[in-house]
Order: structure tokens, then C-alpha cells, then sequence
């Protein structure tokens, strides 16, 4: 288990991480949820043993992160959001680098190599110079590079960012294997909540707060109704006329008016032939964590303030 107390970080006046408090079971894909400046990579770095934080405490199982951070870092694998390949060396040459730098070395190490590089789709280009591989190939070595020490903790810094959804879903993949097969702790940060709602657990954050902290299922609940969507050629009158004549609170939100209605509830007709003019498309959806995160906070996942 992974346990965060009290952990607040700040550069100079900005208060990035404010108190908090979490426990990870060990095994599980947790997804660290939040728009841009959430604290999302703060919170990673301080995890990846890179930064250290202003106050708090951080337990890896029995090991105190910042009493014994060397300890921790054999344990953890980091992938970052950055790229942290060496871009003029081969496939494989990064992953022996990689390798010495954990104290692996001949044979054992090009197997161990060998193997992961078959495991994660990239064996044919192993001699490749990593330029020339596509940005989800190059993901897929860091990914590698990451476990050639048989990491319990897999730190995972934004997998999607920068990916077609396509190149994402096979990055959850092998995660889910890793958890599946190798017992790996996942801990991943992300602003997508597609990726979130994929985790086991989703801890969301905001201006350096976490809001909420459960299953994806058990959050997407407490919005109890479904989400209606509505865009319009005036989505300041619409707001305005859905909440006189029908008493909905709405929210503007990435160019879309929204509300949510009870399970059941057929008012979606009644909306669109009421204001026929100005109702351009009309969508019903189960919530989502974006709805969960707008609950919590009254604004957007993409960063809009209503
Ligand atoms: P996220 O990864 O969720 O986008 P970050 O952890 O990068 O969030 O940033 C959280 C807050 O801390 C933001 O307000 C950001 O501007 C600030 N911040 C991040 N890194 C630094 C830094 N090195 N120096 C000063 N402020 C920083
Ligand atoms: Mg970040």
C-alpha cells in the first residue's frame, strides 16, 4: 500500500499540493485526475523520489519515501510526459543504458531486454535509432525501459498526451497486463477522463486539492440522474429560458449548455419542442468524470470557469 499524509507542496508562492491525504492498495491502476496546473506532475515527481515536497509524508509499503528515497527509486518505474529517450541512439542501446544504470549487465541484461521489447511490439525495430520511430513506438520503449528493473510501482506521467486514441487504448492494454500478470501498482496522472474512468480508482484533483477519490463507478453514481447537452446559436438565452420555464440549474461548458435530469425522466422532448429555434442538438448521456468534476468544483475538466 501507498500511503500520502498531509502533502502540500510550494514554489514560492504557489501553492501546487494542499494537504493531502490518500491510501493506493497495492495492485491497482489509480489514475490522478485534474486540468492543467492541477498538481498533477508535481504529485509525480514528488512520488518518482525528484522533488521534494514542502511538508507531508509518503509511504511506499513499509518504506518511508523521504527517509529512504534510493530504496524507493529501485522499486518504482517513471515514465515521463516528456520524452526520455535518447533520440540518436537504437532502440536497444537506450534499453542497455537504461539497464547499466540499474547495475544489470551482459547476458542477463540483453535477454531481460529481449524479452520486454518482444512484449510491448517493438523487437523488429530494436536496432532502430529511436528518431525514427512513431511517437506511440517510442512510448512503447519507455514504457519497457521503465520495467527492465521488475518495478512494483509503475509511475506514469500523462500515458495519453500527444497520442491518437488508438496508440492510448494499447498503453492501457499493457498496463493492465502488467497489474494482471506482474502484480504492478499503477500510478498514472492524467487529464483525460476517458483514460481516468479505465483506472480502478480515480483520485481527482484541482488547484492543488483532491476533491474526490473513489471508483469511477461510485463517483459517476452520486450524479444519481443523466446529463443532457444542448448546443445553440445562443446559449446565454437557451441557459436563461431552460431555467425559467423549467427550473433546471444549467451550466455552460465547452461551448455546450448542460444539465442533468433524473433517471427516467422524458423531458428531453419537452425541451426541444419548447425552444425549437434555438436548440440546434440535443444529446442524453450517462454522466461522466467530467460531470463528477463539475459537481465538485462548479467548473469545467477543461479548464473553462463558468
Ligand atoms: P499539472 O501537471 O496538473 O498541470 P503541475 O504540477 O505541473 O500541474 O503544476 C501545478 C502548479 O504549480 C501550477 O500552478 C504550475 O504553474 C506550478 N508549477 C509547476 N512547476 C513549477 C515550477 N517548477 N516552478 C514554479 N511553479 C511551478
Ligand atoms: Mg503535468
Amino acid at each position: 500500500m501507498i500511503e500520502i499524509r498531509n502533502l502540500s507542496h510550494q514554489y514560492g508562492k504557489i501553492k501546487a499540493l494542499q494537504n493531502i491525504n490518500l491510501k493506493i492498495e497495492a495492485g491497482k491502476i489509480t489514475s490522478f485526475l485534474g486540468p492543467n496546473g492541477s498538481g498533477k506532475s508535481t504529485l509525480f515527481k514528488i512520488l518518482a523520489t525528484l522533488l521534494k515536497p514542502t511538508s507531508g509524508e509518503i509511504h511506499f509499503f513499509q518504506t518511508a519515501l523521504l527517509k529512504d528515497p534510493h530504496t524507493i527509486r529501485r522499486s518504482i518505474g517513471v515514465v515521463f510526459q516528456s520524452p526520455s529517450l535518447d533520440k540518436k541512439l537504437t532502440v536497444f542501446e537506450n534499453m542497455i543504458h537504461q539497464g547499466h544504470l540499474y547495475g544489470l549487465s551482459g547476458t542477463a541484461l540483453s535477454q531481460k531486454v529481449k524479452v520486454l521489447l518482444e512484449e510491448f511490439g517493438v523487437a523488429q525495430r530494436q536496432s532502430s535509432v529511436v528518431e525514427t520511430l512513431s511517437g506511440g513506438l517510442k512510448r512503447r520503449v519507455e514504457i519497457a525501459k521503465a520495467l527492465l528493473h521488475d518495478p512494483k510501482v509503475l509511475l506514469f506521467d500523462e500515458p495519453g498526451a500527444g497520442l491518437d486514441p488508438g496508440v492510448r487504448q494499447d498503453i492501457w492494454r499493457f498496463m493492465k497486463k502488467l497489474q494482471r500478470e506482474k502484480q504492478v501498482t499503477c500510478l498514472v496522472t492524467t487529464h483525460l477522463m476517458d483514460e481516468a474512468d479505465q483506472s480502478d480508482d480515480v483520485a481527482i484533483l484541482d488547484e492543488g486539492h483532491l476533491i474526490a477519490y473513489d471508483t469511477p463507478y461510485t463517483l459517476k453514481q452520486e450524479i444519481g440522474g443523466d446529463v443532457v447537452h444542448f448546443t445553440s446559436t445562443n446559449l446565454n438565452l437557451l441557459k436563461q429560458n431552460v431555467e425559467q420555464t423549467f427550473k433546471y440549474p444549467c451550466e455552460i461548458l465547452g461551448g455546450e449548455l448542460r444539465l442533468e435530469i433524473a433517471h427516467g425522466e422524458d423531458v428531453l422532448p419537452q425541451l426541444v419542442k419548447a425552444f425549437p429555434t434555438l436548440i440546434e442538438t440535443a444529446k442524453l448521456s450517462k454522466p461522466t468524470l467530467e460531470d463528477v468534476f463539475m459537481k465538485r468544483t462548479g467548473h469545467g475538466l477543461r479548464g473553462e470557469r463558468t
